[in-house]
């Protein structure tokens, strides 16, 4: 069993307190948007179903919103695991170009404002 997280530039860091999440392998059209996030050289969006069982997406790649709220836990805390929406699709610490350019943009502004 594969139990780290399939983001590439992930695998690396070993952290504790995560939580992992299995790809959507009932909804194929989700899976295909999961695999375009996390960008794993390895998988593709036409990797089969099959393959991906096994594979987990770490919480450091969702963000809060995509996590279904909990009152009980909150009101503890916030501490368990965390149940992801239904439409969460993994958009955070993913390392490639895509998603990060915003965040490098802000990043960019506001060393200009700096200098
Ligand atoms: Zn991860």
């Amino acid at each position: 069993m594969v139990s780290s997280c399939i983001v590439p530039s992930c695998k690396r860091r070993r952290r504790t307190g995560l939580s992992y999440y299995r790809f959507p392998v009932k909804d194929a059209e989700r899976c295909k948007l999961w695999l375009r996030a996390v960008n794993n050289p390895k998988y593709d969006e036409d990797t089969a179903v099959d393959c991906l069982k096994n594979h987990r997406v770490c919480s450091l790649h969702f963000k809060p919103e995509d996590f279904e709220r909990h009152l009980v836990w909150e009101a503890m805390g916030g501490d368990g695991v965390r149940k992801l929406r239904p439409t969460a699709v993994p958009s955070l610490n993913l390392d490639h170009g895509e998603t990060s350019t915003c965040v490098e943009q802000v990043r960019q502004s506001r060393l200009t404002m700096l200098l």
